[in-house]
């Protein structure tokens, strides 16, 4: 629960749910400008192609992601 206020140094993107700090321009994984710092839940996946919770969010490439993007 102490973790959380950290959480807000990341931005997600609106269109693969990636977390990205917020000084970048540009989502290095689907090269979307869009981004929204209403976003819950942190994922980080490692390995895409073991990960149940990859499948089930449709993630290919291993990194930080949000659960759920918007409001
Ligand atoms: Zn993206």
């Amino acid at each position: 629960m102490s973790r959380a206020t950290s959480t807000r140094s990341f931005k997600a993107c609106i269109r693969c749910k990636a977390l990205l700090s917020q000084d970048t321009q540009k989502c290095p994984i689907c090269g979307s400008v869009e981004f929204t710092n209403e976003w819950s839940g942190m994922v980080i996946v490692v390995d895409p192609e073991k990960s149940d919770v990859a499948k089930l969010l449709g993630i290919k490439t291993p990194g930080r992601y949000a659960l759920k993007v918007g409001l």
